[in-house]
């Protein structure tokens, strides 16, 4: 079993990893019944957790500054890409056609 958080996970999937420190990744279910992908390393301290689109982890961005992940947001002057540890690092990325613009196409 895999140990995910502490717990045993009961859907073991060795196909995606994450994508912050690569460890696999885990689909479960929330308590209203939606699927979500939890890093194994959840319980060493990664945060990353994908929500689920058709089966696989939904495709994430990390942060140029600090590896993690970026998250859509939307602001003032509409869609850009903030970092997930926002306030602690505060990098941000403009919004093309739903990815950010890091500078890597
Ligand atoms: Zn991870
Ligand atoms: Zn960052």
């Amino acid at each position: 079993m895999d140990d995910v958080d502490g717990k045993p996970s009961e859907e073991p999937d060795a196909d995606y990893c994450c994508p912050v420190c690569t460890r696999r990744m885990v689909r479960l279910e929330d308590a209203d019944g939606a699927l979500f992908w939890l890093c194994t390393g959840a319980s060493r301290g990664c945060r990353v957790r994908l929500k689920d689109q058709q089966g696989r982890p939904a495709r994430a961005y990390r942060c140029g500054h600090c590896g993690q992940l970026l998250c859509l947001r939307h602001g003032k002057h509409g869609k850009f890409w903030g970092c997930s540890q926002y306030p602690d690092c505060t990098q941000t990325y403009d919004d093309i056609d739903g990815r950010p613009d890091t500078g890597i196409r």
